[in-house]
């Protein structure tokens, strides 16, 4: 028998797929940290520090911020078993499989769910919002920032606006955009906004940052019956990274050093910084696939820099190219998901992940092997219709 693991074959990929996306070094150095106790004093500072800097992260105020242990569908769960109580009514907007996921987490909350839908691609429009608001009393609206399945940059603020005329708050899904584009969660007056740490935050996945604001959390602090879920309930983890440190579960003590270290890598670089290098480099892939006469499946106006769905040309194999791309490239891409199935791959362009040199291997490795698979497609179109826009912009 072998006694050593599989882990000891693993390769180090690029990894340009819906995520997880690369981890910076300093980042995996952190999780080697040596664990101590999670109500050790030097802990509880760091929590603390985290907290502090994932309000600036998500540019708010609100005291209730913090990491759920736990991935970006985690941070998904704990906004809606929170906030929903059997019989209560939410509107989602559905226009990608995140969407789809919301329902479904709402429903199990025994919630009556109401969806605002949009073809895969496009947004969701704030008029749909507003005309199903009228047809009843509404909880809450949950809406996906960036929908991950189609490539799509959902705008929030007038939804948000909308909502709260009609006394509904705001859920807002940013698990792809944050730390990759704006999320403004005071400006933009959402209520709970939840993330994951494996998209534009490049950290391993298994912490989801999530805040609520002081009106969701006096709707969590009074409801009629208890959270369903007794790992995600709100009003006990607040005491556990609240000043009584309450003892609720353990801390996954190394996420929370990774989180860490990937907050500073953040804040030295700068958010805005940070923005703007996923908008640039997110818009040459756009200019370079386009140019390779490939169709961009997000509308337009509406694409998201960090994930972009890309059209398969007829007659192509979705798998195989995407085996090739891991075994010539050591390369991952994400095939489509749901209705995109087969017919569209997700290229992400995610915080460690989001380089010129990643954007340029992609690019070239897709027109050499789009040529070998039969594409009439023109080596150096795409790279360097990419280029010339990181020249002139
Ligand atoms: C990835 C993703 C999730 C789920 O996150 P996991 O880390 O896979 O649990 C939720 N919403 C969106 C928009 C995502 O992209």
């Amino acid at each position: 028998m072998n006694n050593a693991s599989a882990l000891s074959n693993l390769p180090v990929r690029i990894l340009m797929g819906p995520g997880p996306s690369n981890v910076h070094p300093r980042v995996l150095k952190a999780m080697a940290t040596p664990v101590i106790g999670h109500l050790d004093p030097e802990f509880l500072r760091l929590m603390d520090e985290v907290r502090e800097r994932l309000r600036l992260l998500f540019r708010t105020r609100n005291r209730f911020t913090i990491a759920v242990s736990g991935t970006g569908s985690a941070g998904m769960e704990t906004a809606l078993v929170n906030l929903l109580e059997p019989g209560d009514r939410i509107l989602v907007g559905v226009a990608g499989v995140f969407g789809e996921r919301m329902c479904d987490v709402a429903s199990r909350c025994g919630a009556e769910v109401v969806r605002a839908e949009a073809p895969w691609g496009e947004i969701v429009d704030p008029g749909q919002i507003e005309s199903a608001l009228k047809k009843g009393e509404f909880k809450a609206v949950a809406i996906v920032h960036a929908e991950t399945s189609t490539g799509a940059h959902q705008p929030i603020k007038e939804i948000a606006d909308i909502a709260h005329k009609s006394g509904a708050l705001v859920i807002a899904d940013t698990v792809t955009s944050l730390a990759g584009c704006e999320v403004s969660v005071d400006e933009w007056e959402i209520d709970v906004c939840y993330s994951g740490t494996q998209k534009c935050l490049s950290c391993p996945p298994g912490l989801a940052p999530i805040t609520f604001n002081d009106r969701a959390m006096e709707v969590v602090r009074s409801r009629k019956t208890k959270v369903q879920s007794w790992y995600l309930d709100m009003s006990m983890v607040e005491r556990y990274w609240g000043e009584e440190r309450f003892y609720h579960h353990t801390a996954p003590i190394s996420m929370i050093y990774a989180l860490a270290e990937s907050l500073s890598i953040i804040f030295e670089e700068g958010l805005e910084k940070r923005w703007e290098r996923h908008a640039r480099l997110g818009g040459a892939l756009h200019a370079g696939l386009e140019a390779m006469g490939l169709p961009l499946l997000a509308k337009k106006g509406y694409r998201l820099p960090m994930l972009t769905s890309v059209g398969i040309p007829d007659g192509v194999d979705d798998l195989s190219i995407r085996r090739r791309l891991l075994a010539e490239h050591n390369l991952e891409i994400g095939g489509g998901l749901g209705a995109f199935k087969g017919k569209a791959w997700r290229i992400g362009l995610m915080g460690e992940s989001c380089s010129q040199a990643n954007l340029l291997l992609v690019l070239s490795a897709l027109e050499k092997l789009l040529l070998a698979h039969g594409v009439n497609v023109h080596l150096g179109s795409g790279t360097t219709a990419g280029l010339a826009t990181l020249e002139y912009v």
